[in-house]
């Protein structure tokens, strides 16, 4: 069975302009848990306070099955392992499992870190002993291992005993230039596996070739059983290996059990579920995922896909949580919509007329630009309004929002509000950083007193999107608001040409769902 490593939030972070908070972070680890990936990379210690915050913060997630794992590189040259600041940073952690990178190309060790081969032999072997003393599972990346094998297939290769004489768990063989192409890619890891047997190997490709699925899924077949990649290939340059591509190749064609069939419907909503954190639009064409993956071509009449799937399709695309598209529109959504309504009760299933209204809206807002992906709090609102059942904690009359910028650079917002609640009339100023820490804080002036639960209510994250940007300036914006209350958290959206507009709907919906669903000790 192969072994999943999933680095999104490590490797994959790599790629420009994508940033993710450590709340991100913490929901795609769970995420990533439920779709069954064994060991998550959360990030590198050493390199970045964030990945400090993280892994303290993820120890209290109640994970289901995945280890998480941490990132650093093997001591330095001419220093003791046991005495290395990166190796404890690591150790610190409390990571049950660490991967540790280390040079497999002579001339990188040469001429990058400038030590002798033989002291590179002796940093691997020392860093993986040390850690492997403390008890921890510990994966050895070798670096540009593909390429220093083409140029001194003996030295990576000693690199590689070395790791695993020393008790590495698995012994990646990196692309790390993402140059390599399949052919090679086979014939090396056959090699390696035939030079040092009962090694586990595992494989890191790049996608600078455009090869980095396919070299993954040869390695396999020439005996890879640990497979390391990030969700939608994000990394670097042209990315990194795509575990959306790989996973369903390796369980629907491979016949891998690296993961469930259960598991594998959740792909499509994992995928899209990272791009939107991501701040990045799925693509419509990825394989497996995209809107566009099964959709037939005009002329080719849905009656005739139905009656012969098997003709049209290389896999069933229900099997990865997907939909042909000739029946997306009649579905889209309808899965955690059934299960949003079971969440408040009500079994939506036998209540077909409400369910198609509801499923129709949807369409229409997804069609303005509304994303409920990760905006669960505002499915729940709409659905609350379909059925009725939505009740309002206060009324807006009007809210103004001036904005001043000053001489010293500083720009501030000031924001008033009129708003009700039951038959009384507020008014309230605020000023804020922004319009939406504005607005914010009026409405807790306003109303705080009515609803002591909008105190542990805070907004963790903001995102913004401008949607078809030929538009210009008459684009359409996509704000996503995070907000916790400490112990659970929810996603608002809202949309519009105007962006505090559009950060106004967000906010009312966060603050709405975070007064029904107050955090009560005893509940
Ligand atoms: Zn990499």
């Amino acid at each position: 069975m192969i072994t999943l490593y999933d680095t999104t939030l490590r490797d994959g972070t790599q790629r420009e302009g994508l940033s993710l908070s450590v709340e991100d972070k913490l929901r795609i680890v769970s995420r990533l848990d439920d779709l069954g990936v064994r060991y998550i990379e959360g990030g590198f210690p050493a390199s970045n306070p964030k990945d400090e915050e993280f892994f303290a913060a993820v120890r209290d997630l109640d994970l289901k099955t995945a280890v998480v794992s941490a990132f650093g590189s093997t001591c330095r040259a001419d220093h003791r392992a046991e005495e290395d600041a990166g190796l404890r940073a690591l150790l610190d952690t409390g990571c049950e499992a660490l991967c540790i990178v280390g040079k497999a190309w002579d001339l990188h060790v040469t001429e990058t870190l400038r030590t002798s081969l033989e002291e590179n032999l002796r940093m691997v072997r020392d860093s993986v002993a040390y850690l492997k003393s403390q008890g921890r599972t510990v994966f050895f990346d070798a670096e540009h291992f593909f390429d220093g094998y083409a140029r001194n297939a003996e030295y990576a290769t000693a690199v590689c005993r070395e790791a695993a004489e020393a008790g590495a768990d698995a012994v990646v063989l990196c692309d790390t230039n993402g140059g390599a192409l399949p052919g090679a890619v086979r014939s090396v890891v056959a090699a390696m596996v035939e030079s040092l047997p009962g090694v586990v190997f595992g494989i890191h490709a790049h996608n600078d070739a455009a090869c980095a699925v396919a070299n993954s899924l040869v390695a396999v077949d020439a005996g890879c059983t640990h497979v390391q990649g990030t969700v939608n290939g994000y990394g670097e340059r042209a990315g990194n290996a795509d575990l959306v591509s790989i996973v369903p190749a390796l369980v629907l064609k491979m016949g891998d059990d690296c993961i469930t069939r259960d598991q594998l419907k959740l792909l499509t909503e994992v995928s899209h579920f990272v791009a939107e954190t991501a701040n990045l639009s799925p693509d419509p064409h990825q394989p497996y995922v995209g809107t566009s993956a099964f959709a037939h071509k005009g002329g080719l009449h849905a009656s005739a896909v139905s009656r012969l799937p098997a003709a049209y399709e290389h896999v069933d695309p229900t099997a990865v949580g997907n939909l042909a598209r000739v029946v997306v529109s009649e579905l889209a959504g309808r899965a955690s919509l059934v299960m949003k309504a079971k969440e408040l009760g009500v079994d939506l299933a036998g209540q077909p007329d409400i369910a198609s209204k509801v499923i129709e809206d949807i369409k229409q807002l997804e069609y303005r630009g509304y994303s409920f992906e990760t905006a669960d709090a505002s499915l729940e609102i709409l659905l609350k309004r379909e059925l009725g059942t939505y009740e309002p904690f206060f009324r807006l009359e009007s809210f103004r929002c001036l904005m001043e910028k000053r001489e010293d650079g500083r720009v501030m917002t000031e924001a008033t509000i009129k708003i009700w609640v039951d038959d009384e009339r507020y008014i309230a100023t605020a000023e804020g950083n922004g319009p939406v820490n504005a607005l914010d804080r009026a409405i807790r002036l306003a109303i705080g007193r009515f609803y002591p639960d909008l105190e542990a209510i805070e907004l963790s994250d903001f995102k913004v999107r401008v949607l078809d940007e030929k538009k210009g300036t008459a684009a359409v914006t996509r704000v996503l608001i995070e907000s916790s209350d400490g112990e659970k958290s929810w996603g608002t959206v809202g949309v519009s040409e105007n962006i505090i507009e559009a950060s106004w709907q967000a906010l009312v919906d966060s603050v709405t769902y975070g007064l029904s669903h107050p955090e009560r000790p005893n509940d």
